[in-house]
């Protein structure tokens, strides 16, 4: 018997139990209620707000499509002609939910000189499914937000240089602010209108939502192709060009039609 095996039968007899019965409790209760084992600590779910509603929806996963629009194709220095679409995920805790009306305080990140803004529109799914078909694909969409890719665009050129993951430039704390969904009862689906992001009331990021290579029904086509989606995924949809940086004291204000404003401040 190894030191770690005394130490544990030496805890289980404190507790008045063998290391048998120790045993016995702990899988007796996970196969009692095996959807709410007993866990170590909790890991909190993450959600966003839907507007007008006490019933969150809850995260799976964020998907965010790459290059989606052609003159910001062109800004990051490829051609914007249709190659497959290509996505990358944030972690889920990355979501900083803005609640309209306020400014969020969204801390400027460590590890960056050159931190950026893209404008998206963002899509909630609350129907999986794999291979999905063009004709059904935005029956699949629960609704929308309006939401911001941060980058950390001097990391992610770095590593895009030396043929290594984004990762560390668009998948950190705080890297997916985002407003409350709204559901597509309410507002219907976006295939156009504007798209805009302001920093300081100066107008930097100004497209239209048609002008997406890839649109939000053909980007669940192709997700759909390479994971199962789930209810809880949402999707980023690409931002236009000019995307630029900030730094500390700049406020950020994002628009889409029929959507509240974005807002968040640089701290
Ligand atoms: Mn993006």
């Amino acid at each position: 018997m190894d030191n770690q095996d005394n130490f544990s039968r030496r805890n289980a007899i404190k507790l008045g139990l063998g290391t048998a019965a120790a045993t016995m409790v702990s899988s007796g209760a996970s196969a009692a209620n095996p959807a709410d084992p007993k866990t170590m600590f909790k890991v909190p779910q993450v959600f966003i707000p839907i507007a007008d509603q006490k019933e969150q929806f809850p995260v799976r996963r964020i998907y965010c499509i790459g290059r989606n629009y052609a003159a910001h194709a062109r800004e990051m220095g490829s051609d914007p002609t249709r190659e497959p679409p290509f996505f990358f995920q944030k972690p889920t805790d990355a979501i900083q939910y803005v609640a309209p009306n306020t400014i969020g305080d969204h801390p400027y990140p460590t590890l960056t000189n050159n931190y950026h803004y893209e404008v998206e529109l963002v899509a909630a799914i609350h129907i999986g499914g794999r291979d999905i078909k063009m004709e059904n694909a935005l029956n699949h969409v629960w609704g929308y937000a309006l939401g911001l890719d941060m980058t950390r665009r001097d990391l992610q050129r770095a590593m895009g240089d030396q043929k290594k993951p984004w990762e560390i430039g668009k998948s950190f704390d705080h890297s997916a602010p985002i407003g409350p969904l709204f559901p597509v009862s309410k507002i219907g689906h976006f295939k156009e209108g504007n798209i805009q992001l302001s920093v300081n009331g100066v107008v930097k990021q100004k497209s239209d939502l048609k002008q997406m290579i890839w649109s939000v029904a053909e980007q669940i086509v192709k997700l759909s192709e390479a994971n199962e989606l789930f209810p809880g995924d949402i999707i980023y949809s690409g931002t236009p060009e000019n995307v630029g940086p900030v730094v500390r004291g700049d406020v950020i204000r994002c628009q889409i039609q029929k959507l509240p404003d974005l807002v968040i401040k640089i701290v």
